[in-house]
């Protein structure tokens, strides 16, 4: 997808994952309904329009939203949701809510059932680039990390008021970070003195007792992770969304997941393997991954897995 513009003026661009195996799975058809259950800023959503898909986007992230809004207009403009095209020709129309309540939300904008559904999980590059949102390592914004405004805690809630032993199993557990005790000792430390307010604040922290390594990533990137996952609740969420969307495929129709790490990919797997004799037929025996080429043009796309699955 092109690029988006952000509320600082800069441009941030979000290339879809997986893009052309996701379209493949999903097997498009002329006029069927899909249900984009991340639609983040449309990536996928365009290239399933443009395949002549009717969409239902949804995203629990309000500027997802907008920006989506945005990004369609533009670039799948004209047909936008007049009710009489809708059961005719492609379409698209958004909803802002968690995939946690996707049958719901699907049955009120009268989308049910669908033909095939899509999570590309995790954050995208809009979100992970402003600044503001309290993701970046960089960045002197609070350490927010909410994607959804309405949940309550925030990153720098969790640093400042979970223990010791709790922090470091959020880290090991998350995202399997081998210095959780180190990094959770420092956070307990450092927290004495003041909270920790900013995203700096605390990828320095971290900075100060892990060293890089020979990763080229950020000593704090998996702490990073394992707080953004809890502050927005990401694997209940999907626990509770891949059932509904098994329940709302029509028969032979397919449900897609990109995930992101292990925990995700873990669900998914397990999920499927519960339905392998019942509701569902798996299409991928290994998860496919992206090839070295899209790894090395969009850096997000490293640690993706797709997983599908046809209803019997
Ligand atoms: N496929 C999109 C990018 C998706 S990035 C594109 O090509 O542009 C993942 C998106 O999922 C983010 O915008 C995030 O806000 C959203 N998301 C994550 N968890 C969610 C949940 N539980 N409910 C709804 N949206 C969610």
């Amino acid at each position: 997808m092109g690029s988006l513009p952000s509320k600082v003026g800069q441009k941030i661009s979000h290339q879809p994952v997986l893009l052309k195996e996701a379209l493949e799975y999903l097997n498009v058809k002329k006029g069927e309904k899909y249900l984009d259950a991340t639609v983040g800023g449309g990536g996928h959503a365009e290239a399933i329009f443009k395949k002549g898909g009717q969409i239902l986007g949804i995203d629990f992230d309000p500027e997802a939203i907008k920006a989506a809004r945005e990004h369609l207009s533009q670039a799948c403009p004209s047909r936008q949701s007049s009710k009489k095209l809708v059961e005719t020709t492609a379409s698209w129309r958004l909803a802002q809510g968690n995939f946690a309540h996707l049958k719901e939300i699907a049955g009120k904008e009268g989308f049910l059932p669908v033909s095939g559904v899509l999570f590309d999980l995790g954050v995208s590059s809009y979100q992970l680039e402003n600044s503001r949102r309290g993701f970046s390592f960089r960045s002197s914004a609070l350490l927010d990390m909410r994607m959804d405004p309405t949940l309550e805690v925030t990153a720098a809630d969790l640093v400042n008021a979970l223990g010791k032993k709790e922090l470091a199993r959020v880290f090991a557990s998350l995202a399997e970070e081998e210095h959780s005790r180190r990094i959770a000792d420092a956070i307990v430390r450092a927290r004495k003195n003041k909270p920790i307010r900013t995203c700096r604040d605390l990828a320095d922290l971290i900075s100060g007792v892990v060293s890089q390594g020979r990763s080229r990533l950020h000593p704090a990137t998996k702490a990073f992770q394992a707080l953004r996952m809890v502050v927005n609740d990401e694997l209940n969420n999907l626990r509770q969304a891949l059932p509904q969307a098994a329940e709302i495929l029509k028969s032979r129709d397919r449900l897609v997941i990109i995930s992101f790490h292990s925990g995700e990919d873990r669900i998914a797997k397990q999920f499927l393997r519960s339905e392998k004799d019942k509701r569902l037929k798996i299409l991928t025996k290994k998860p496919l991954r992206p090839s070295a080429q899209e790894i090395e043009s969009n850096p997000r796309s490293r640690s993706a897995k797709l997983r599908a699955a046809e209803k019997r």
